[in-house]
């Protein structure tokens, strides 16, 4: 077996732990920990905050430490130590190679010149070029585009939210790239950033620099505003920032896990200032789109992976972008590892001793049917049945169409389901929702209300 790098080890042991930790932790604690070296004792992970270090430490030695063991295949100590201060703040999602390495390896087209002031903190993975469009997040991409085109001028703010690991951060570091390029001066933070920045100005008395920093910026991405909650003195502070840059013209754009109305621990004042702007949701992406985003981040890696592999990886994961990636990755890492071809049947026990998350949240027509029926205040029986009332109808075709798109039945199969309907009125009825969904806020929030009610 040939030598690992760090680096290697590193993205296997982390595609291993995204599959065995829930999704928060792995995102808050573990997506910025870098592989720093490893000799024959010891494993070296670096995490960005003495925090995360602690919080690692106690919290996840064990299962560090014995999937370490595992890939190098070697009894190793894991030890763990605060990143060194590397490029621009926050710059601890580079996981690899160093801001510049990793500038340089883009091809010319994808690689964002930058005109001013300093280098924002954004990710260079992250770009519009990088965003494969599917219906399910069509919307939000031409908003953030149109942002990203004529900030303060188009919507103002953006507020763009869906479930985790489906592209909010990827398309606020898009907009951010296309106007920090542009000259404008551009700040990427995530609201716990916010808030820590926030704090440490009162322990140190530089609440002034703090508001003049924010107040200068012509665009402010804000990344998962849910994580605001709590401190009231921070909501005053975002909320001046807010009204300071919206009222001068500036573009506010902010990215949540659910919409204005959903963020309950915020003031009134805030949520509604929310809504003044554009609200954009991004969705499950179809088994199409899943695809495509397989077939492109493959070729980013500079690996040749199988149609039917993918394919296979498309089926079995669903819910996440973040998840599909986190598959593919290990993948390639085990074939890497092992050296051997990815092949169909390989691929199948990979996904498989991985649990694949639809065992863990499987969800089966009954249920869908029970969240469109509570949803319009109507029972399952009615919408089987042949009633025809606008409600009904419209409640009927929503459940053909996350049928056909969450269990991918087929119109045939939906239409047995469905009272014995032929597919050809299912393929009427979920293709009218399907046209819909896009211009249709209420019903966009209906079908997002029942989809949430049916994963709770
Ligand atoms: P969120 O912020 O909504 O939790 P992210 O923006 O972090 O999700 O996306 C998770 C991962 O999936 C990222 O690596 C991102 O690049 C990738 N991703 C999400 N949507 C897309 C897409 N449409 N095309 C390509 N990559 C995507
Ligand atoms: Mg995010």
């Amino acid at each position: 077996m040939s030598e690992l790098s760090t680096k290697e080890v590193w993205r296997a042991v982390l595609g291993e732990l995204q599959l065995q930790v829930p999704k928060p932790t792995f995102e808050t604690w573990l997506k910025r920990t870098q592989g720093i070296s490893y000799d024959d004792s010891t494993f070296v992970v670096g995490a960005p905050t003495p925090f995360a270090v602690e919080w690692l430490e106690r919290r996840q030695y064990h299962a560090i430490q014995t999937i370490v063991e595992k890939v190098t295949q070697r009894p190793l100590v894991v030890q763990f130590q605060v990143l060194g201060n590397q490029g621009p703040a926050g710059s601890g999602h580079y996981e690899d190679g160093t801001w510049e390495e990793r500038y340089w390896e883009l091809t010319d087209e994808r690689r964002p010149v930058y005109t001013s002031p300093a280098r924002p903190n954004l990710n260079l993975r992250y770009t519009f070029d990088s965003f494969v469009i599917g219906s399910s997040n069509q919307f939000a991409y031409n908003a953030a585009k149109a942002v990203a085109d004529a900030p303060g001028d188009s919507w103002n703010p953006l507020f763009l939210y869906s479930g985790v690991g489906l592209g909010k951060t990827h398309l606020l570091h898009a907009i951010g790239h296309v106007c920090a390029s542009r000259g404008k001066s551009t700040r990427y933070v995530t609201s716990e950033q916010f808030t820590n920045e926030f704090i440490s100005s009162i322990s140190t008395r530089t609440t002034e620099e703090f508001r003049d920093r924010y107040r200068s910026l012509e665009v402010l991405l804000i990344d998962d505003v849910q994580f605001l909650s709590g401190k009231e003195q921070t909501h005053e502070s975002f909320f001046h920032t807010f009204n300071d840059l919206h009222a001068s013209g500036n573009q506010v754009v902010i990215s949540s896990d659910r919409p204005p109305h959903g963020l309950t621990l915020l003031e009134d004042r805030l949520r509604s200032r929310f809504q003044w702007g554009l609200t954009a949701d991004i969705q499950v992406p179809d088994l199409e789109t899943r695809m495509a985003i397989l077939s492109s981040k493959s070729r980013d890696m500079g690996v040749r992976v199988d149609d039917s592999i993918l394919e296979l990886i498309a089926k079995r994961v669903r819910r996440s972008v973040r998840d599909l990636e986190g598959s593919l990755n290990r993948m390639v890492a085990e074939s890497q590892l092992m050296n051997v071809p990815i092949t169909v049947q390989n691929a199948t026990r990979i996904l498989e001793d991985a649990r694949p998350e639809d065992s863990r949240q499987s969800i089966n027509p009954e249920d869908i049917l029970e969240a469109v029926a509570r949803c319009y205040g109507l029972t399952p029986n009615v919408l089987i049945a042949r009633g025809r009332t606008r409600k009904v109808s419209r409640a009927r075709q929503v459940a053909m169409y996350l049928l056909i798109n969450e269990l991918e039945m087929s119109p045939t199969q939906v239409g047995r389901f469905l009272g014995g309907r032929d597919h050809a009125t299912i393929i009427h009825g979920a293709g009218k929702i399907n046209g819909e969904i896009n211009e249709d806020m209420d019903l966009r929030q209906e079908v997002l209300d029942i989809k949430e009610d049916m994963f709770s």
